[in-house]
């Protein structure tokens, strides 16, 4: 087990998770996705299910998932029980997203006959099916079972690659996969007519905020040739996790939203695939934020974008924080990768 291992497991060991029902799904709702050039309404719906595997044996640093799972087996009936209460909220929605802070394909937290009764469900009113799993569980003979069985319409699975820099993914994130194994899974995928979605991770802990964004950038360029989607997951501050331990230690401050904006502007010279960003805790001091001021204003640009791909979004945009954002992009890099979070100060 290597220190970052070590670290990261030492999270869950003595970790006792709240009282939470196996027959009720941690949350669903409804959002605005794009479908073939098109905005329309998205049903999501998070499974909860006995957790990911990864994070029950260690885990990732910025990763509290784990919060919302069961951490002990649940029944297929279980599984079945929470899928139907979660869909009475359906309302025809084209697009499904079904996730489960873990992989859909791992049997041990779906096992495949459930997998298969969910699928055959939700396609025959869905438009596009969205799923996610590791890599590790992107078979051959797992997604050419799915497509035998199913003939689905729109079929997309994201996997969290975070960043095509291995060094990066084992030491900062602990992710327990190499890019090769993102490589090998999304040409499967492609090989199958299954869209392949990428999260990238801006700002994994040990980084300064500019060694995160080249981090994108390179990433977004070594993804083009596989992925269809790319959706840059800025670090917010979840319970229970390595960033945490760093954040309540002023060692560590989630991205500028201003960063995003940089990154989602430079994206169409980077990459061909369709770029977005949801922003989770958006404007708030676990979340990715800027001075307080310009955050509501900012996150609104940053989600006509997701829909839109419009640059133009970014045009009018400005702020005095702005300032601030430019000198920790070139400070951090002079003093031996401080993370300190300057506004938490009030420099
Ligand atoms: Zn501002």
């Amino acid at each position: 087990m290597t220190e970052i291992t070590a670290f990261c497991h030492s999270f869950k060991k003595d970790f006792i998770p709240r009282a939470q029902s196996p027959r009720q799904p941690v949350r669903c709702w409804s959002e605005k996705d794009v479908l073939e050039g098109t905005v329309v309404d998205a049903f999501v719906i998070i499974l909860r299910t006995r957790g990911c595997a990864w994070a029950l044996s260690s885990g990732c640093t910025m990763c509290g998932y784990f919060n919302d799972s069961i951490l002990s087996d649940v029944s297929d009936e279980d599984l079945w029980v929470q899928f139907e209460s979660a869909m009475r909220n359906y309302k025809g929605q084209k697009i499904v997203k079904l996730f489960t802070s873990g992989s859909f394909l791992d049997p041990s937290e779906i096992p495949v006959p459930v997998q298969q009764k969910i699928l055959d469900s939700l396609n025959n009113t869905a438009e596009k099916i969205s799923v996610e799993s590791r890599p590790e569980y992107i078979t051959e003979k797992r997604i050419g079972a799915i497509k035998k069985n199913i003939s689905l319409k729109q079929f997309e699975i994201g996997i969290g690659l975070e960043t095509s820099n291995d060094l990066v993914r084992e030491k900062a994130i602990n992710k327990g996969f190499t890019f090769e194994d993102y490589k090998k899974a999304a040409t499967l995928l492609k090989k199958h007519q299954v869209h392949v979605k990428t999260y990238v991770l801006l700002k994994p802990p040990f980084l300064t905020e500019k060694e995160s964004l080249n981090d994108c950038i390179k990433t977004a360029k070594d993804t083009a040739a596989y992925t269809d989607l790319l959706s840059i997951n800025p670090t917010n501050v979840q319970h229970h996790t390595v960033v945490e331990y760093l954040w309540k230690r002023n060692q560590y401050r989630p991205p500028w939203l201003w960063s995003i904006v940089e990154f989602l502007h430079q994206s169409k010279n980077l990459t061909e695939a369709l770029v977005k960003c949801d922003v989770v805790g958006g404007g708030s001091n676990r979340g990715p934020h800027n001075c307080g001021i310009c955050d509501k204003k900012v996150l609104h640009a940053i989600e006509e974008f997701s829909l839109t791909q419009n640059n133009e979004v970014f045009r009018d945009l400005s702020c005095g924080c702005q300032e601030q954002w430019r000198d920790q992009l070139d400070l951090e890099s002079l003093s031996f990768g401080s993370l300190v979070d300057f506004t938490r100060w009030n420099l």
